[in-house]
């Protein structure tokens, strides 16, 4: 960075990793190998690109910020098997370049160290795409980790944690100190292994099911029932509403972090048979 006399963009989520080690462990959850091609998000000067393309058949990085783009054209010359675009990856349209820059014969991850202050944003959005990714192998603060990796009835446990489980299985692989990041960031970090269900329940409609998981955790210190009927609507019947919690063994007095991810699919279907 001094070379090139840049300074590091905070509102960019720039906190770089220089310990090999760490690098290598990222990687080592990833278990990469000659079968796998790899999308980086946010490759900054490049030093797990390189670690990545040492294991990885090729490696496609999203860089938004353009002064790094001519660095990394510097740290990652000796490697033909990476190829760098300056792209916003909130923007990017995924399976488009998926088809333009790999084969198709191969494996696709994700292994980055995420921006955090676009953390989640970044996870749905790659869930989105619909791309059958082997796996997510991504550095984000400790406390989202949490989060994701949250199980009913803990504090952690939100409309995150299931808009994610819902799709995929959540490991957090290991934590690191906030003392090996330039410059340090307040906060400690966790690498996350995210990898696709087998097997989905389906709710009968899963934008629905989006919004009622959202709609019971919109006040987390309110009950289910306060938070079901300020979802629903002034003039939803209560009687009807009251009769299909308990038909799914919830108590209206519950809360939201109590439900199961299969009951929170079984409420969405209720609300859409009983047409409430
Ligand atoms: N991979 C490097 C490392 O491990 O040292 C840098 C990680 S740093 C936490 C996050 C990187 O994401 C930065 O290089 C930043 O410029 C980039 N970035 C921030 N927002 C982005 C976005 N919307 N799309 C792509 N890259 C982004």
């Amino acid at each position: 960075m001094e070379t090139y006399g840049l300074n590091f963009k905070k509102s960019l989520g720039q906190n770089f990793l220089t310990d090999v080690n760490i690098l290598k462990k990222i990687v080592n959850a990833a278990e990469l190998d000659e079968n796998d091609d790899v999308i980086e998000i946010g490759p900054g000067i490049g030093a797990l690109t390189e670690q990545i393309a040492k294991k990885a058949h090729s490696v496609l990085a999203l860089e938004l910020d353009d002064r790094l783009i001519p660095v990394l054209a510097e740290t990652l010359e000796p490697y033909d098997n990476i190829q760098v675009i300056k792209q916003d990856v909130l923007k990017a349209d995924l399976k488009q370049l998926l088809s333009k820059y790999f084969d198709g014969q191969h494996r696709v991850k994700v292994v980055a160290n995420l921006p955090y202050y676009i953390t989640s944003p970044i996870i749905i959005h790659l869930l989105e795409t619909g791309i059958p990714f082997d796996s997510l192998v991504v550095m984000m603060q400790k406390e989202v980790a949490e989060r994701l990796s949250a199980q009913p009835g803990t504090k952690a446990y939100g409309s995150l944690t299931v808009r994610v489980q819902y799709q995929m299985h959540v490991k957090v692989a290991f934590t690191v100190s906030k003392t090996v990041f330039v410059p340090q960031p307040k906060v400690d970090s966790a690498i996350v292994v995210l990898s696709p269900k087998e097997v989905l329940t389906l709710p009968k409609d899963e934008q629905l099911f989006f919004k009622v998981v959202k709609g019971c955790f919109q006040h987390r210190r309110k009950t289910i029932w306060n938070n079901l009927q300020s979802f629903l609507g002034k003039q939803v019947d209560k009687e009807k509403l009251h009769q299909l919690l308990l038909g799914l063994d919830v108590s209206p007095k519950t809360r939201a972090e109590k439900l199961s991810i299969d009951k929170f699919i079984q409420l969405t279907n209720k609300i859409i048979d009983s047409k409430i």
